[in-house]
């Protein structure tokens, strides 16, 4: 997942910017408006609203605009016009400055979350011949369901969100087990093998070394 960082100030930017990675997120930078209107296109973008260039707000509309991509601006405190001008211009959310990166990835997820059931309202997420349909929490493999316990399926579906990506085992017990007590990492592990045999190939998890996991077509 690819998330674009719109922010000025390199002092704000750059543990962002490091935190984000950290956490698996493919992440790329720009310091102006006009940087963020000519940025290739991302999966999320974080857009502060104070540039040196053009107005944030105008920034955040003319993103809106041309694209659904999901964006949560990130406002100064005491700037409550700002929240609501934004969120009606399209924003998703917003974080207030100064905000830790927990709270903000918090609210990435629930972003992502939000607009991938409005994307899939339609039908399930597919991967190859593997399709997980979060409505229904069912999973299917070539037409076959899959058994799956219900943490076994939450696992399935926060890799199948994203598939192809690394994600962390940080980000994986935060988002299936709403905890990030790394003690409880081999609990990943546990799920993760039952996962692989029931899909009927190890292939489809692919271990990160060092990272995580991620979900792909073996
Ligand atoms: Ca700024």
């Amino acid at each position: 997942m690819h998330i674009l960082v719109v922010e000025d100030e390199d002092a704000i930017a750059d543990p962002l910017v490091v935190g984000l990675r950290r956490e698996g997120y493919d992440v790329s930078r720009v310091a102006t408006g006009e940087g963020a209107l000519e940025a290739s296109s991302a999966d999320l973008v974080l857009l502060d609203l104070r540039l040196p260039d053009l107005d944030g707000l105008d920034v955040c509309r003319r993103l809106r605009e041309r694209s659904r991509v999901p964006i949560i601006v990130l406002t100064a405190r005491g700037e409550e016009a700002d929240r609501v001008v934004g969120l009606e211009l399209g924003a998703d959310d917003y974080v207030v400055k100064p905000y830790g990166l927990r709270e903000l990835i918090a609210r990435i997820r629930a972003v992502m979350r939000r607009t991938a059931s409005l994307d899939n309202a339609g039908g399930p997420m597919r991967v190859g011949e593997l399709d997980v349909d979060e409505r229904t929490r069912r999973a299917t493999l070539a037409g076959s369901e899959l058994e799956l316990t219900p943490k076994e399926f939450d696992l399935l579906a926060a890799l199948a969100r994203d598939p192809g990506a690394a994600l962390t085992r940080r980000r994986l017990l935060a988002e299936v087990w709403d905890t990030s007590w790394y003690g409880s990492s081999k609990t990943i592990d546990v799920h993760v093998a039952a996962l692989r045999r029931k899909l009927g190939d190890p292939g489809w998890i692919e271990t990160v070394r060092g990272v995580g996991f991620r979900l792909r077509m073996p």
